[in-house]
């Protein structure tokens, strides 16, 4: 490793030890940045490395709210403003019990490329909290959004920070932060991405992060004369992510056999078709979680419990052309990725972020699997928020097939760019390498350009 680039990595590891997941974003990204430090001497004068991975602002809140039985609950809230060298902050808003800082600053991290990656304007950011939404009634979710958003609104605005879902919020979260940040500001303008089609969301926006992920796989496959056609294929997560992925993927020729949640596995050799997902899809909509059901209306299909009591997931032992990963991060460990490549996987389509371990890089990148990084490959839904932002400001709505048009279009440009950057810096096909190089280049120059800031 370049003494600059292990300098930065050694501050890291010191002086936050516990960030274990911030640490591994990271580490994956200095490893690329590593090739291309000497070709660039102006990262090293303007210690560029030193200063992107500081976050320009943490913001860190106590978040008050009453339960259905009139208890005070407390939980903790978060904003990370990573990184603002090409645009606005922006990026989503997590709720679960596992979010913590270290979680946090991975997740911004990774976004300050991933938008880079889009060619829109936008800077890094994410947030959250560790509020778990499972088993909480509407009442009980609105209350804990509402004074979410009363200490948020002072720190975000439309040419600030914009903030979006992640895991946990989806848009009925959007729409009682958006009413909250409205009713305190009594401004209509768009600090939210997410949004309900009534008002102010973007069309496709729901769909972007699967359909973007199926799109630039799909350019991937193409660049070795391959497509979905009669494929085999396995979704983790049964989510947003999950859930569009795994419509396009039908709609592309492909068979999704496999999804997933907290509690476990369901296999269906046969295919989730419409109709199935179409059942997902109302179960997750009635109470999250529980895709066991499934395995009770289709006997077809199998479901294994699990929820982390194994050191590897059965998921992944399934044989498979292609795996689209579109859980939670750190989901395929080594003993996952060997069990893939064992099978005979071939593509690994990252819809999570970060879903693949440092380890379980490794081993398929040896095993000569191709694989598209979660901040390339999981690009569409911010890129359609940044679409969203655009509609927002010009006062406009765009139709769905013009959103689609433009996610296709954006999802092409970063293969094309991601591909270009692995031949010139790194090997052909090293899309992880790719992604990190070309996502930084912009933000990189951005940053030397506005001088020490
Ligand atoms: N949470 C999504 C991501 O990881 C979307 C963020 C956004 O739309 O701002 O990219």
């Amino acid at each position: 490793m370049h003494e600059v680039t292990q300098k930065v990595m050694d501050h890291v590891r010191q002086v936050d030890p516990g960030q274990v997941e911030f640490i591994q974003a990271v580490t994956s990204f200095m490893n690329s940045i590593d090739k291309l430090i000497e070709d660039i001497p102006q990262l090293v004068y303007h210690k560029v490395l030193d200063r992107v991975v500081e976050p320009e602002r943490v913001v860190m809140f106590r978040v008050p709210w009453f339960d259905d039985d009139g208890q005070l609950q407390l939980n903790r809230g978060f904003r990370v403003q990573m990184n603002s060298a090409i645009g606005p902050y922006k990026g989503g808003l997590r709720l679960h019990p596992s979010v913590n800082l270290s979680i946090l600053k991975f997740l911004a991290f990774e976004q300050t490329f991933k938008n880079s990656l889009t060619g829109l304007p936008m800077g890094g950011g994410k947030g959250g909290s560790d509020f778990n939404p499972k088993g909480k009634s509407d009442g009980e979710v609105m209350r804990f959004c509402q004074s979410f958003m009363t200490e948020l609104s002072r720190h975000i605005g439309e040419d600030t920070d914009v903030p979006a879902g992640d895991i946990g919020v989806g848009g009925r979260e959007i729409g009682y932060m958006f009413g909250q940040y409205k009713r305190m500001n009594n401004k209509f303008v768009g600090i939210l991405t997410g949004k309900g089609m009534s008002y102010g969301g973007s069309y496709i926006r729901p769909e972007a992060t699967g359909y973007g992920l199926v799109y630039l796989c799909a350019a991937m496959l193409e660049a070795q004369g391959k497509t979905y056609d009669g494929k085999t294929c396995l979704v983790s997560g049964s989510g947003n992510v999950a859930q569009y992925t795994t419509e396009k993927l039908n709609q592309m020729g492909a068979k999704v056999i496999s999804m997933s949640d907290s509690s476990g596995v369901l296999i269906d050799p046969s295919g989730i078709d419409e109709k199935k997902l179409a059942y997902v899809k109302t179960l997750k909509n009635v109470r999250r979680g529980r895709i066991a059901e499934y395995a009770q209306q289709y006997k077809e299909a199998t479901y294994i419990p699990h929820n982390g009591q194994r050191d590897y997931n059965p998921l992944w032992e399934v044989k498979a052309d292609y795996a689209f990963p579109s859980a939670t991060q750190n989901e395929i460990n080594a003993k996952d990725a060997r069990n893939l490549v064992a099978n005979g996987i071939q593509l690994i389509g990252e819809g999570a972020n970060m879903p693949t371990t440092l380890e379980a890089d490794d081993i398929f990148t040896d095993a000569g699997v191709l694989q598209a990084p979660s901040k390339a490959a999981n690009a569409g839904g911010v890129a359609v928020s940044g679409l969203e932002m655009s509609q927002n400001s010009g006062r406009l709505q765009w139709s769905a097939q013009t959103v689609d048009q433009q996610l296709q279009g954006i999802m092409k440009n970063i293969y094309v760019s991601i591909d270009a950057a692995a031949e010139k810096y790194s090997t052909k096909n090293n899309f992880i390498d790719g992604a990190n190089i070309a996502g930084f280049l912009k933000v990189s120059e951005a940053m030397i350009a506005q001088g020490y800031v």
